[in-house]
């Protein structure tokens, strides 16, 4: 049996040269192929995570209560959750993985049972393609096939592990066929397997065409969205911009109009009321009232007369 570090080993160079020929070859973007690649590096290890404990059990539990959510993040968000939600459902998931599932393994896999097994490849690489995120389907294919290539690279070594040369001759050890395998020898972890596989084939099928309803239905509620942030921001504009234009037009006469109704006591809208009324205000002041509509000329008797009120206002 191949250990550990033999198994990280050889699937991380696996998932180096998977990498860079998808950047070099395919023009995958360079993002995608680490990504991918360092899947397949880690994957090298999950068939053991049947091995009841140890080093495997432990990096590959807490490697995937760690990156799972993250790869659900971008997913969640397509559903429009809120970020409190978010970060609620990404802690969920990291101590579901965490604990629920560490212990699910520990107390329910048997060491070379169905991990070590073709359909369980086949089941982590759906997984995977179902965690993974993104709008090309391709892509998304590609990153699974990390996860497939290092869950292989893990059995093929364990088999070839099995054999051994001895006195010039290859021998079988008993753990022969253990790990490429088909099907194992109890009935009910053989229904489950297929029964999980068969259940994510009939999801991965129908999963992209009902992602790309729930992105439409995200991407015209976003539209909708900005759009009505579009409204409340042309409204705003029109709020800020109209006290402005009132407030200049006005400034140049408030300062005559309003001494002069307080002074003289009559209503300066009118400019032709200012001559029908004799009492009150000097002659000076007088055509100020008259004058704010009309600017032509009368700039010097504005200012004298505001210059009186304001004295008279002060005493
Ligand atoms: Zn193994």
């Amino acid at each position: 049996m191949a250990d550990f570090v033999t198994h990280i080993a050889t699937s991380s160079v696996l998932g180096a040269a998977y990498g860079a020929a998808a950047y070099g070859w395919y023009d995958v973007p360079l993002s995608t192929s680490l990504l991918a690649g360092g899947l397949c590096g880690v994957c090298g290890m999950l068939p053991d995570l049947d091995s009841g404990s140890g080093r495997p059990l432990r990096e590959s539990v807490a490697f995937a209560a760690a990156v799972v959510p993250m790869m659900l993040l971008e997913r969640l968000r397509t559903f429009g959750l809120a970020p409190e939600l978010l970060v609620l459902v990404g802690a969920g998931s990291y101590l579901l993985i965490r604990f629920g599932l560490a212990w699910f393994l520990k107390h329910f896999t048997v060491h070379r049972g169905m991990f070590h097994s073709l359909p369980a490849a086949g089941a982590f690489f759906l997984i995977a393609f179902l965690l993974a995120s993104g709008q090309e389907t391709a892509l998304r294919w590609y990153k699974a096939g990390g996860v497939l290539l290092g869950y292989l690279s893990h059995l093929v070594l364990d088999e070839l592990y099995s054999l051994e040369w001895v006195r010039g001759r290859w021998k079988l050890r008993r753990s022969f066929g253990t790990a490429l395998k088909l099907w194992g020898s109890h009935a009910w972890s053989n229904l489950l397997s297929y029964g999980v596989l068969g259940l994510l084939v009939v999801v991965v099928f129908f999963e992209p065409a009902w992602m790309e309803g729930v992105q439409r239905r995200y991407v015209e509620a976003q539209a909708k969205f900005w759009e009505s942030q579009r409204d409340r921001l042309a409204a705003l504009e029109n709020v800020l911009t109209q006290p402005h234009s009132r407030s200049s037009s006005q400034q140049p006469e408030s300062p005559s109009k309003q001494p002069e109704s307080s002074v003289s006591g009559q209503t300066p809208s009118r400019p032709d009321a200012a001559p029908s009324s004799p009492s009150g205000s000097p002659p000076s002041a007088r055509p100020t009232g008259s004058q704010p509509s009309n600017p032509t000329g009368s700039e010097p008797p504005t200012a004298q007369a505001e210059e009186g009120t304001r004295f008279r206002l002060w005493r």
